[in-house]
């Protein structure tokens, strides 16, 4: 009689921590304005990836958008607490639907801007029609000046990485860059095939990104970063490429490769980074 108990107050308690559980879970965190610099803002929370704004004279610039219309608006509502400018720009970084998404949740007719590779992905994956009136306007394959007021805003497209998509937003004179999805720092780097990513060309962006005059990395999924969590960033990356090729080199086939890191069947939806470089070096 005791057994069962003690076994119904430790179903109660399961039961009753379970529910409180999910529901925390399923629930949106609230959004977080974070103040970088005298004009540029973090958004953190929400639906979907960080994003962020600048506040110029006259005008506001996004820089990603959210992944739902809510998220949007409830952000361009904080934007709004902040100063009377319209919002005249959203920067898309790449084409994920976390950054993407909350595009119905801005006016129609502000000027959308990404990579031509961007726009393409996007073109593909909008079936719905209102997110099809907000497909980038603006596109651009390697470098592209905006000038917000006195405030130059670099947008700079290195190498295939991420996606084939992937630019920096950088603001010269605060000498802060949004990467988007560039740089993961507590998981491996996410490289999207189907979006023709690459970690060769991940190593070389984010050389390239070590050479810009910037000290503050706004990011997709995680803290803002400095230049020696980028550096060795890329440090590990080089080191697991140069483990991989010595590997086939000496024949070992993608299981025994991913057996010598220890990796699993993984339950992510994409595969994983040894993956990614082992398919690489093969083809190359
Ligand atoms: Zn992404």
């Amino acid at each position: 009689m005791k057994k069962y108990r003690r076994l119904f107050i430790i179903l109660f308690a399961a039961a009753s921590l379970f529910p409180l559980y999910t529901q925390a879970q399923r629930e949106t965190p609230p959004l977080e304005i974070t103040k970088v610099t005298e004009s540029i803002y973090e958004v953190t929370g929400g639906s979907g990836a960080n994003t962020g704004f600048f506040i110029g004279e006259n005008q506001v610039v996004v820089i990603d958008a959210k992944m739902t219309r809510e998220s949007a608006v409830q952000m361009i509502g904080e934007i709004k607490k902040l100063t009377p400018n319209p919002v005249k720009y959203v920067i898309l970084t790449h084409s994920d639907g976390d950054h993407v998404n909350g595009l119905s949740g801005f006016p129609k007719g502000i000027d959308i801007i990404a990579h031509s590779n961007t726009l393409q992905h996007m073109d593909k994956a909008f079936e719905d029609q209102e997110l099809r009136e907000h497909l980038p306007n603006i596109t651009f394959s390697n470098e592209l000046d905006l000038y917000i007021g006195e405030e130059n805003i670099r947008l700079i497209y290195f190498y295939p990485a991420h996606t084939d998509g992937d630019i920096v937003v950088f603001f010269p004179e605060q000498k802060v860059a949004f990467l988007g999805d560039l740089i993961f720092l507590d998981r491996d780097p996410l490289i999207h095939k189907h979006k023709n990513g690459n970690s060769f060309g991940l190593v070389k962006t984010l050389k390239g990104i070590l050479e810009l005059e910037a000290d503050t990395f706004i990011h997709g999924h995680g803290e803002i970063a400095h230049k020696k969590e980028i550096q060795s960033l890329v440090d590990s990356l080089e080191k697991k490429q140069e483990r991989i090729k010595n590997l086939i080199q000496q024949g070992k086939s993608l299981e025994e490769v991913k057996k010598e890191f220890g990796i699993e069947e993984s339950q992510s939806r994409w595969p994983s980074i040894v993956e990614i470089i082992y398919e690489e070096i093969k083809k190359l």
